[in-house]
C-alpha cells in the first residue's frame, strides 16, 4: 500500500465520521439564502461570513478574498473566497469552484417543506440550494478539512474557489476572479466544477455545443382568404422555409462527435408567434424560431450564412421577404481534451470510490466551466446528483455528498 493510499483511507474514515457535520453545514447554509440583488437578495456575505468562521475553526486560514465591487449590496462588494491548502509544489494545483449563491425558491406552494429550512428525510436533505451548489461546496470543503486535520501536505496546492454571482451572470463571481488574478489557475492545473452531473457519478462533462437561437421574420401581404391571388401568404412561405431549413442544415452539418448525446448538431424549429385571429384571413407576417445546438468546432457564423442562403431562395420562390436574425448566440468554448490530466485523475478517483467507469461526455450547452475553457484551462463539470437545480423540492442525497467528498480527497492526493 502506497503512502497516498493510506492517506486516502484516513481521509475516507474522517469523512464518514463527519456525515452529521456535513448535514449541519447544509442546514446552516440553507438558513442563509444567498440571493443576488437581481433576485431581490443582498448577495452572499451572510453565508461567506459563516463559512469564514467555520474554516478558521478548522485551521484553514490561507484565504484570499477577491471581492467584486457592487454598490447594490450593504457591504459594497460580493465575496469571492479563495481557500488554499498549500502543497509540496504550487502546480499542478487542484482547483474546485463552487458557487455560494442560490436561485429563489419559486412559489412556496410547490414545496412540500419550507425552502429555506433544511429538512432531512429518507437519506436526503431538502431545501433551496442543497444540491445547487451546496453539495459540491460542502464535499470539496470537507475533503480539504480531512487533509488539513491529518496534517497532510498534498503533492500540489489545493484551491477552493467559493464564488458569488453564478446564478446571475458570473461577472461578479468567477469572471471577476479570473480577470483579477490571471495567475491563480494555469493550463497545467486540474479544475473541477461540481455543479451538475448524473445520479451514478459517471458523467464527466468536458464539452458543450454552441447555442444559437435564430429568428426568421417572413413578410407577405395580408388579404381575405377568399381572394388569395390579391395577397402573399406568409404562412405558406414560413412552412416552406421551415422544411427547407430543416433539410439543408441537417444535410450540411451532419458530422457526429460520439462525446455528445445526441452526437450531432441539432436544429429544431420551436416557437412560432401568433399570426391572425381568424381562419378567413391570409396572414401577411410570420415570425418563427430555430433552437440550434451546434458542435463546438463548427463556425456558427457559417451556419447563419447557410440560413440566409436558404431564406433568400424561399423568399424568391414565394414572393416574400425574409429577415434572419440571431436572437441569442452562446459560442461554445473549446472542449476539454478527453486526454487532459483532469479527466484521467477524476475518472480514477470516481472509479476508486464508486466502482463505476466514468465517461467524458458533452452536453447541449450552458455551464460555467466554459469560462475556464475560454481561458484555455481544461475543466470538467462533475458531481453525483439527480440534477434538481432550480426545481421545487430540491434535495441532496446525503450519500452522494459524503462519497463525492471522498472523490475530492482522492483527487487532492493524486494530482502531481
Ligand atoms: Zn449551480
Amino acid at each position: 500500500m502506497s503512502t497516498s493510499d493510506e492517506l486516502f483511507r484516513q481521509a475516507c474514515a474522517r469523512l464518514d465520521g463527519w456525515r452529521e457535520e456535513m448535514i449541519e453545514m447544509q442546514k446552516q447554509l440553507v438558513a442563509r439564502p444567498a440571493l443576488g440583488p437581481e433576485n431581490g437578495g443582498q448577495g452572499e456575505w451572510e453565508r461567506a461570513r459563516y463559512l469564514l468562521e467555520v474554516m478558521s475553526s478548522w485551521g484553514l486560514d490561507d484565504i484570499e478574498q477577491v471581492n467584486a465591487p457592487d454598490q447594490r449590496v450593504p457591504e459594497g462588494n460580493r465575496p469571492n473566497l479563495i481557500v488554499r491548502l498549500g502543497g509540496a509544489k504550487s502546480h499542478p494545483a487542484v482547483c474546485v469552484m463552487a458557487h455560494m449563491d442560490v436561485v429563489p425558491a419559486g412559489p412556496e406552494d410547490d414545496w412540500d417543506t419550507p425552502p429555506f429550512e433544511a429538512v432531512v428525510k429518507e437519506g436526503r436533505i431538502y431545501g433551496r440550494g442543497v444540491e445547487d451548489n451546496q453539495q459540491g461546496l460542502v464535499s470539496a470543503l470537507f475533503a480539504m478539512r480531512a487533509l488539513k486535520a491529518d496534517g497532510v501536505v498534498p503533492p500540489g496546492d489545493v484551491i477552493l474557489m467559493l464564488v458569488a454571482d453564478e446564478e446571475t451572470g458570473n461577472s461578479l463571481g468567477i469572471e471577476h476572479v479570473l480577470k483579477s488574478r490571471p495567475d491563480l489557475v494555469g493550463h497545467e492545473d486540474v479544475v473541477v466544477v461540481p455543479d451538475s452531473g448524473n445520479s451514478d457519478g459517471t458523467m464527466l462533462e468536458v464539452a458543450e455545443k454552441s447555442i444559437l437561437w435564430a429568428k426568421f421574420t417572413v413578410e407577405g401581404r395580408q388579404v381575405h382568404a377568399s381572394m388569395p391571388q390579391l395577397g402573399v401568404n406568409a404562412h405558406r412561405a414560413a412552412a416552406s422555409l421551415v422544411c427547407r431549413l430543416d433539410e439543408a442544415l441537417h444535410e450540411k452539418y451532419s458530422r457526429r462527435d460520439p462525446v455528445f448525446d445526441p452526437p450531432e448538431s441539432t436544429f429544431e424549429p420551436t416557437r412560432r408567434d401568433a399570426n391572425v385571429d381568424n381562419v378567413n384571413t391570409i396572414p401577411g407576417r410570420e415570425v418563427l424560431y430555430f433552437d440550434c445546438r451546434i458542435l463546438p468546432d463548427i463556425d456558427t457564423g457559417e451556419v447563419v450564412e447557410t440560413m440566409r442562403g436558404v431564406a433568400a431562395e424561399v423568399a424568391t420562390r414565394q414572393g416574400v421577404t425574409i429577415d434572419v436574425a440571431e436572437e441569442m448566440l452562446a459560442r461554445a468554448a473549446p472542449a476539454t481534451s478527453t486526454s487532459a490530466p483532469v479527466v484521467k485523475l477524476l475518472a480514477e478517483a470516481v472509479a476508486r470510490v464508486r466502482g463505476v467507469e466514468p465517461k467524458p461526455m458533452g452536453i447541449g450547452g450552458g455551464t460555467v466551466a466554459a469560462l475556464f475553457r475560454h481561458a484555455g484551462i481544461p475543466a470538467v463539470v462533475w458531481s453525483t446528483m439527480d440534477d434538481l437545480a432550480h426545481q421545487p423540492n430540491e434535495y441532496c442525497v446525503i450519500d452522494n455528498m459524503v462519497e463525492d467528498a471522498k472523490v475530492f480527497s482522492h483527487l487532492y492526493l493524486a494530482a502531481r
